[in-house]
């Protein structure tokens, strides 16, 4: 692997800025870790407001079916290479709701997913694992540009 693909994960995996927003409860645990008591600040994790300067999409909560179409296009206008968490339950396969008509059974059916983190809802700590695995996974992927190759395919 070369030199400049190593940097490039490195400064990627150290500035990672996820989109803000939450769909339901899990939310509110993500919230949570962004306080100063769990302080993501501290492992180059800062939200921001706009698809379109963030490369990591949290999406913490139940997929509702009216939901699917904002999502997908909130993660089409995120610059690659680009990054997806389903936080909880909800989010990893329908959770509570898997016999809902209106629940879409995991976010995974409308946009690919990087990292899965189980939990109705949750822990903290458990959002700072899954990002700290994500890290690891950019790492390993370097100088392959995997949602790249996703979107064109
Ligand atoms: S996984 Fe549980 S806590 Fe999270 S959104 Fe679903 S019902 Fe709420």
């Amino acid at each position: 692997m070369g030199k400049v693909e190593h940097i490039f994960a490195l400064a990627r995996k150290s500035s990672l800025w996820p989109m803000q927003f939450g769909l339901a409860c899990c939310a509110i645990e993500m919230i949570s870790t962004y306080m100063a008591h769990h302080d993501l600040d501290r492992f180059g994790v800062v939200t921001w407001p706009s698809p379109r300067q963030s490369d990591v999409m949290i999406v913490a909560g139940t997929v509702v079916k009216k939901m699917a179409d904002p999502i997908r296009l909130l993660y089409e206008q995120m610059p690659a290479p680009k990054w997806v968490i389903a936080m909880g339950s909800c989010a990893t396969c329908g959770g509570p709701y898997i016999r809902s008509y209106s629940v879409v059974m995991g976010v995974d059916h409308i946009i690919p997913v990087d990292i899965y983190i189980p939990g109705c809802p949750p822990r903290p700590e458990a959002l700072m694992d899954g990002l700290i695995k994500l890290q690891g996974k950019i790492m390993k992927e370097q100088g392959r540009d995997i949602s790249l190759a996703r979107e064109q395919a």
